[in-house]
């Protein structure tokens, strides 16, 4: 009789400079969509756990905020959560973004490692987009910070050397009892992914001309005896020329929004799901100190 194999769990970090690939790499070691993920800096606004079966191990992501230098008061509570994502956690995952190097956040961000004295693990994400020259100059500029256990080249799109990098995380994951279901990919409520969901679609469809402020909220979430779900939504911005663009000609933009948001909705809750928005002016919500709470934040970082 083969005796079970001792089971292990344990908390990785994920940190890096906005935009280098974290939502993108967690979700993929996940296997589905946990944290929403584009090309605009900021996505992610508070911590997102991607719990990740590998065997007898859980290993469970924290997907932080991007770090950068924070100005105004929801970028302080941003880049709070995700350095207390940090230290919480069994270990950290420094992300960088191949294409970039290091700039001045990820520089803020190797000079704060530094000081903690904390290893890390490395993964220079997004190969595909360099050249071999490149990639060894940059690895060569990285190792001259004394903070890496092992480096990783990945690219979190095309999958290359992730199975290497998970092996060598779950490794390191302590032993002890799984701190969550094994079906179980994420701790964010269905009503909040919905919402990020739609907001991911925001920001893919509107690029350049929505701030990132603008917000989305699940109102209401009835599940029909038919099997499908109706979901009511409100878009928050902040000023009525906001509210127009997201509208669109004749109601165009916030149509296409839907149709975008349902569709990837119906996939992950394996549902027929009846998405309704609406939009709403709120001047004063990046100031107000519920929505902080709601997302887990805290104002007075
Ligand atoms: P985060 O802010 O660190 O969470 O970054 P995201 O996961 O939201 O990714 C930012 C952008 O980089 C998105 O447009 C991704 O599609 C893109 N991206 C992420 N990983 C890769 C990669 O390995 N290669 C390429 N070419 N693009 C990537
Ligand atoms: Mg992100």
């Amino acid at each position: 009789m083969n005796a079970p194999e001792t089971t292990r769990a344990g908390f990785i970090a994920v940190v890096g400079a906005p935009n280098v690939g974290k939502s993108t790499l967690i979700n993929r070691l996940v296997g589905t969509k946990v944290s929403i993920v584009s090309p605009k800096v900021q996505t992610t606004r508070t911590r997102v756990l991607g719990i990740c079966m590998a065997g007898a191990a859980q290993v469970i992501f924290i997907d932080t905020p991007g770090i950068f230098e924070p100005r105004r008061r929801l970028d302080r509570a941003m880049v709070a959560a995700a350095w207390s994502g940090a230290s919480d956690a069994d270990s950290v995952l420094l992300m960088v973004d191949a294409s970039r190097g290091i700039d001045s956040n990820t520089r803020a961000i190797l000079d704060k490692l530094v000081k903690s004295e904390r290893r890390v693990v490395l993964a220079i994400n997004k190969v595909d987009l360099v050249k071999k020259d490149a990639l060894l100059e940059l690895t060569a500029k990285l190792t001259q910070y004394d903070v890496f256990d092992e480096i990783f080249m990945i690219s979190a799109e095309t999958g290359d050397g992730v199975d290497d990098l998970l092996a060598h995380l779950t490794a390191g994951v302590p032993e002890g009892p799984w701190l969550f279901p094994e079906d179980q990919v994420s701790d964010m409520p269905e009503r909040l992914l919905a919402a990020e969901i739609t907001r991911e679609k925001l920001y893919l469809q509107l690029r350049q001309e929505l701030p990132y402020s603008a917000t989305v909220e699940t109102e209401s979430w009835e599940d029909k005896e038919d099997g499908s779900v109706r979901i009511d939504q409100v878009i928050y911005v902040q000023r009525d020329s906001q509210k127009a663009i997201v509208l669109g000609k004749q109601g165009s933009r916030v149509k296409a929004l839907g149709a975008a948001a349902r569709k990837e909705l119906e996939t992950i809750l394996g549902c027929r799901v009846h998405l309704f928005l609406f939009i709403k002016v709120r001047e004063k919500w990046v100031d107000d100190p519920d929505r902080y709470r709601d997302w887990g934040l805290d104002y007075n970082a």
